[in-house]
């Protein structure tokens, strides 16, 4: 099947008001073209260094989204244009991303990734962690920070029950936490969760963002 079929089989799938995102890590400059040149504008990618060498070639508007596990030392690389990191898990980090976006005179909006599978691999915090991060982490000193949410990955299971059920618990968490406004309602507004694989279920679990890369690009 050809990118742009590919493509419009996956959009067909989503509600406007949902933010595809395309994840093109490993994908080659051309074939991130391709997919703006059908209208796409917002990319995904996971390594810093990769970002750093295809954002200045090509298109300028597109909307560069940090879906992998950032390091500080990487933090100056991608602040300068990013348009939001989805991992953010720890105070360490935000202080990064302040300090890096005063100095670029910008703000930068970030995602809480908060950890739902039952894996030992996956990056994120628990429930509990980020419920008491709201409470004692220092927010009001990471001015050039805007948190607009959470994000999260489900389990890598054939088990749709098991998918659904991890999906609907950070929808309520997110739910939560917007209820209680430590961050202001109209900017904690997204909600980014759903792959491939997993993208229905996101979507009727109430996802405002999935990050789709095999089913847009091929598989790798
Ligand atoms: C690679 C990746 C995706 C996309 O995965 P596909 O299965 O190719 O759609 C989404 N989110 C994150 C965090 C990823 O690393």
């Amino acid at each position: 099947m050809p990118l742009a079929e590919r493509y419009a089989h996956v959009k067909a799938g989503i509600p406007p008001n949902v933010t595809l995102v395309a994840v093109s890590k490993t994908r080659s400059v051309a074939e991130i073209q391709s997919l703006y040149d059908l209208g796409q504008r917002h990319f995904g990618e996971n390594y810093p260094q990769e970002l750093r060498e295809k954002q200045p070639v090509l298109p300028h508007d597109i909307a560069w989204h940090f879906i992998g596990h950032l390091q500080r030392s990487n933090v100056k690389h991608i602040v300068p244009f990013v348009h939001l990191i989805h991992g953010v898990e720890s105070e360490r980090l935000l202080e990064e991303i302040q300090k890096r976006a005063l100095a670029e005179g910008r703000s930068v909006d970030v995602l809480l990734q908060v950890f739902i599978a039952q894996e030992e691999t996956k990056h994120g915090l628990s429930p509990a962690e980020l419920r008491s991060a709201l409470k004692t982490w220092p927010w009001a000193a990471w001015p050039n920070v805007r948190v607009r949410g959470v994000m999260g990955m489900a389990t890598n299971t054939e088990d749709r029950s098991q998918v659904q059920g991890e999906f609907e618990s950070l929808a309520a968490l997110w739910a939560e936490l917007r209820s209680t406004e430590v961050f202001p309602r109209d900017q904690f507004t997204e909600l980014s969760m759903g792959m491939s694989g997993d993208v229905d279920l996101a979507i009727a679990a109430g996802s405002t963002m999935v990050r789709v890369g095999t089913a847009i690009f091929a598989a790798r």
